[in-house]
Protein backbone atom coordinates (compact mmCIF):
# COMPACT_ATOMS: atom_id res chain seq x y z
CA UNK A 1 0.00 0.00 0.00
CA UNK A 2 1.20 3.61 -0.54
CA UNK A 3 2.81 5.29 2.62
CA UNK A 4 1.78 8.43 3.09
CA UNK A 5 4.60 9.86 5.18
CA UNK A 6 6.75 12.69 5.37
CA UNK A 7 8.71 12.78 2.00
CA UNK A 8 11.79 13.94 3.80
CA UNK A 9 11.43 10.45 5.98
CA UNK A 10 11.50 8.47 2.46
CA UNK A 11 14.53 10.65 1.58
CA UNK A 12 16.29 10.26 5.00
CA UNK A 13 15.39 6.58 5.41
CA UNK A 14 15.24 4.74 1.62
CA UNK A 15 13.08 1.68 2.48
CA UNK A 16 15.88 -1.02 2.18
CA UNK A 17 18.22 0.81 4.29
CA UNK A 18 15.34 0.75 7.18
CA UNK A 19 15.30 -1.85 9.91
CA UNK A 20 12.74 -3.48 11.46
CA UNK A 21 13.19 -0.80 14.64
CA UNK A 22 12.92 1.94 11.69
CA UNK A 23 10.01 0.43 10.50
CA UNK A 24 7.90 0.05 12.93
CA UNK A 25 8.76 4.09 14.24
CA UNK A 26 7.66 4.60 10.26
CA UNK A 27 4.57 3.49 11.00
CA UNK A 28 4.07 5.69 14.39
CA UNK A 29 4.65 8.74 12.74
CA UNK A 30 1.08 10.39 12.49
CA UNK A 31 0.13 11.27 9.09
CA UNK A 32 -1.89 14.36 10.10
CA UNK A 33 0.62 17.55 9.77
CA UNK A 34 1.89 18.63 13.26
CA UNK A 35 0.30 22.43 14.66
CA UNK A 36 3.62 24.19 13.61
CA UNK A 37 3.63 23.10 9.91
CA UNK A 38 -0.27 23.85 10.56
CA UNK A 39 0.38 27.69 10.95
CA UNK A 40 3.44 27.85 8.47
CA UNK A 41 1.23 27.23 6.08
CA UNK A 42 -1.43 29.42 7.50
CA UNK A 43 0.40 32.18 7.46
CA UNK A 44 1.98 31.39 3.63
CA UNK A 45 -1.57 31.48 2.55
CA UNK A 46 -2.39 34.56 4.58
CA UNK A 47 0.76 36.14 3.09
CA UNK A 48 -0.17 34.72 -0.74
CA UNK A 49 -3.49 36.56 0.07
CA UNK A 50 -2.09 39.63 0.35
CA UNK A 51 0.31 39.62 -2.17
CA UNK A 52 -2.14 38.36 -4.88
CA UNK A 53 -4.77 41.38 -3.79
CA UNK A 54 -2.08 43.82 -3.92
CA UNK A 55 -0.50 42.62 -6.99
CA UNK A 56 -4.23 42.00 -8.77
CA UNK A 57 -5.29 45.90 -7.81
CA UNK A 58 -2.11 47.19 -9.11
CA UNK A 59 -2.34 45.11 -12.61
CA UNK A 60 -6.78 46.13 -12.71
CA UNK A 61 -5.48 49.53 -11.90
CA UNK A 62 -3.09 50.19 -15.01
CA UNK A 63 -5.01 47.91 -17.33
CA UNK A 64 -7.63 50.36 -16.71
CA UNK A 65 -5.65 53.61 -17.21
CA UNK A 66 -4.21 51.73 -20.88
CA UNK A 67 -7.91 51.47 -21.80
CA UNK A 68 -7.96 55.26 -22.35
CA UNK A 69 -5.36 54.85 -25.11
CA UNK A 70 -8.04 53.11 -27.02
CA UNK A 71 -8.81 55.61 -29.51
CA UNK A 72 -4.81 57.23 -29.64
CA UNK A 73 -2.95 53.79 -30.41
CA UNK A 74 -3.60 51.53 -33.61
CA UNK A 75 -5.56 48.92 -32.87
CA UNK A 76 -3.22 46.34 -33.73
CA UNK A 77 -1.06 47.69 -30.58
CA UNK A 78 -3.55 47.95 -28.75
CA UNK A 79 -5.26 45.13 -28.77
CA UNK A 80 -2.36 42.74 -28.21
CA UNK A 81 -1.80 44.99 -25.17
CA UNK A 82 -5.18 44.88 -23.47
CA UNK A 83 -4.64 40.83 -24.10
CA UNK A 84 -2.07 40.64 -22.13
CA UNK A 85 -3.51 42.67 -19.10
CA UNK A 86 -5.90 39.66 -19.15
CA UNK A 87 -2.92 36.75 -19.66
CA UNK A 88 -1.89 38.90 -16.32
CA UNK A 89 -4.43 39.11 -14.32
CA UNK A 90 -5.23 35.00 -15.21
CA UNK A 91 -1.76 34.70 -14.35
CA UNK A 92 -2.22 36.32 -11.21
CA UNK A 93 -5.74 34.24 -9.86
CA UNK A 94 -3.42 31.10 -10.24
CA UNK A 95 0.05 32.08 -8.84
CA UNK A 96 -0.58 30.99 -5.09
CA UNK A 97 -0.77 27.50 -6.58
CA UNK A 98 3.03 27.20 -7.79
CA UNK A 99 3.65 29.22 -4.95
CA UNK A 100 2.11 26.74 -2.29
CA UNK A 101 1.65 23.41 -4.08
CA UNK A 102 4.85 21.16 -5.01
CA UNK A 103 3.43 19.91 -8.46
CA UNK A 104 2.24 23.55 -10.06
CA UNK A 105 5.48 24.72 -11.36
CA UNK A 106 6.02 28.11 -13.49
CA UNK A 107 3.88 26.40 -16.60
CA UNK A 108 1.11 26.81 -14.90
CA UNK A 109 1.30 30.79 -14.89
CA UNK A 110 1.93 30.07 -18.71
CA UNK A 111 -0.87 28.22 -19.24
CA UNK A 112 -3.43 30.28 -17.59
CA UNK A 113 -2.06 33.77 -19.16
CA UNK A 114 -2.49 32.11 -22.36
CA UNK A 115 -6.10 30.79 -22.25
CA UNK A 116 -6.77 33.61 -20.08
CA UNK A 117 -6.01 35.81 -23.51
CA UNK A 118 -6.18 34.07 -26.60
CA UNK A 119 -10.27 33.44 -25.70
CA UNK A 120 -10.51 36.97 -27.94
CA UNK A 121 -9.40 34.65 -31.17
CA UNK A 122 -13.42 34.03 -30.66
CA UNK A 123 -13.72 37.67 -31.66
CA UNK A 124 -11.91 36.56 -35.56
CA UNK A 125 -14.00 33.23 -35.43
CA UNK A 126 -17.22 35.51 -35.47
CA UNK A 127 -16.19 38.12 -37.78
CA UNK A 128 -15.21 35.36 -39.79
CA UNK A 129 -11.64 37.52 -40.87
CA UNK A 130 -8.46 38.02 -40.05
CA UNK A 131 -8.63 41.60 -40.00
CA UNK A 132 -8.54 43.31 -36.22
CA UNK A 133 -10.75 46.19 -37.26
CA UNK A 134 -13.41 43.49 -38.35
CA UNK A 135 -13.11 41.65 -35.00
CA UNK A 136 -13.73 44.17 -32.54
CA UNK A 137 -16.35 45.80 -34.97
CA UNK A 138 -18.92 42.69 -33.74
CA UNK A 139 -21.96 44.39 -32.11
CA UNK A 140 -21.43 42.27 -29.34
CA UNK A 141 -18.89 40.05 -27.87
CA UNK A 142 -19.15 36.41 -29.11
CA UNK A 143 -21.44 33.80 -26.70
CA UNK A 144 -17.79 32.41 -25.67
CA UNK A 145 -17.29 35.59 -23.88
CA UNK A 146 -19.77 33.78 -20.90
CA UNK A 147 -19.06 32.54 -17.35
CA UNK A 148 -21.08 29.30 -19.35
CA UNK A 149 -18.47 28.70 -21.66
CA UNK A 150 -15.71 29.29 -18.86
CA UNK A 151 -17.03 26.57 -16.59
CA UNK A 152 -18.10 24.37 -19.63
CA UNK A 153 -14.60 24.20 -20.77
CA UNK A 154 -13.24 23.94 -17.06
CA UNK A 155 -15.48 20.61 -17.16
CA UNK A 156 -14.64 19.53 -20.28
CA UNK A 157 -10.66 20.15 -19.51
CA UNK A 158 -11.31 18.24 -16.13
CA UNK A 159 -13.34 15.41 -17.79
CA UNK A 160 -10.69 14.61 -20.87
CA UNK A 161 -7.71 15.70 -18.85
CA UNK A 162 -8.47 13.83 -15.64
CA UNK A 163 -6.77 16.39 -13.41
CA UNK A 164 -9.06 18.54 -11.06
CA UNK A 165 -6.41 21.19 -11.34
CA UNK A 166 -6.47 21.66 -14.96
CA UNK A 167 -9.99 22.04 -15.22
CA UNK A 168 -9.66 24.56 -12.63
CA UNK A 169 -7.09 26.61 -14.02
CA UNK A 170 -9.02 26.43 -17.38
CA UNK A 171 -12.00 27.45 -15.93
CA UNK A 172 -11.06 30.58 -13.56
CA UNK A 173 -8.41 32.06 -16.57
CA UNK A 174 -11.21 32.14 -19.03
CA UNK A 175 -13.85 33.31 -16.05
CA UNK A 176 -11.27 36.58 -15.08
CA UNK A 177 -11.30 37.37 -18.96
CA UNK A 178 -15.23 37.33 -19.36
CA UNK A 179 -15.44 39.24 -15.96
CA UNK A 180 -13.20 41.93 -17.25
CA UNK A 181 -14.97 42.83 -20.20
CA UNK A 182 -18.08 42.24 -19.47
CA UNK A 183 -17.30 45.84 -17.18
CA UNK A 184 -15.86 46.92 -20.74
CA UNK A 185 -18.64 46.50 -23.30
CA UNK A 186 -21.24 44.39 -24.50
CA UNK A 187 -20.74 40.64 -23.18
CA UNK A 188 -22.65 37.96 -22.82
CA UNK A 189 -21.10 36.66 -19.46
CA UNK A 190 -24.48 34.55 -18.69
CA UNK A 191 -25.39 33.45 -21.66
CA UNK A 192 -27.75 32.31 -22.91
CA UNK A 193 -29.28 34.64 -20.12
CA UNK A 194 -29.55 38.47 -21.69
CA UNK A 195 -27.53 39.78 -19.86
CA UNK A 196 -25.14 41.93 -21.35
CA UNK A 197 -22.52 43.99 -18.67
CA UNK A 198 -21.82 44.38 -15.38
CA UNK A 199 -20.63 47.43 -13.27
CA UNK A 200 -16.93 48.56 -13.07
CA UNK A 201 -16.86 47.44 -9.24
CA UNK A 202 -18.32 44.43 -9.73
CA UNK A 203 -15.70 43.25 -11.76
CA UNK A 204 -12.69 44.14 -9.18
CA UNK A 205 -14.65 42.62 -6.16
CA UNK A 206 -15.02 39.35 -8.57
CA UNK A 207 -11.30 38.98 -9.67
CA UNK A 208 -10.30 39.36 -6.68
CA UNK A 209 -12.93 36.30 -5.63
CA UNK A 210 -11.78 34.45 -7.90
CA UNK A 211 -8.03 34.77 -6.92
CA UNK A 212 -9.27 34.10 -2.92
CA UNK A 213 -10.77 31.14 -4.17
CA UNK A 214 -7.87 29.46 -5.62
CA UNK A 215 -5.53 31.17 -2.95
CA UNK A 216 -7.81 28.87 -0.29
CA UNK A 217 -8.03 25.87 -2.63
CA UNK A 218 -4.14 25.83 -2.62
CA UNK A 219 -3.16 23.97 0.17
CA UNK A 220 -5.28 21.41 -0.06
CA UNK A 221 -4.11 20.91 -3.68
CA UNK A 222 -0.62 21.05 -1.96
CA UNK A 223 -1.83 18.32 0.59
CA UNK A 224 -2.79 16.26 -2.31
CA UNK A 225 0.25 16.95 -4.13
CA UNK A 226 2.71 15.38 -1.10
CA UNK A 227 0.38 12.74 -1.04
CA UNK A 228 1.03 11.53 -4.23
CA UNK A 229 4.70 12.54 -4.48
CA UNK A 230 5.46 10.07 -1.03
ZN1 LIG B 1 -12.26 39.55 -24.73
Amino acid sequence: MKSRKPAAYATLFPEEKRTLMDRHLHDAIPVARSPVETSIGASRVFVALIVQTALLLVTMRVADATGGLRSALPIWVWGPMDSLFHGIIAALIVWPMVRLSPRAGWRTLIVAGAVGSLIDIDHFIAAGSFSFDEAIALGCRPWTHSLTFAALCGLITWIIGREGRAGLIVMVALASHVIRDAAGGCTPWLFPLPLRGIPRWTYVVATLVLGWMVTLMAPRLARIDRGALE
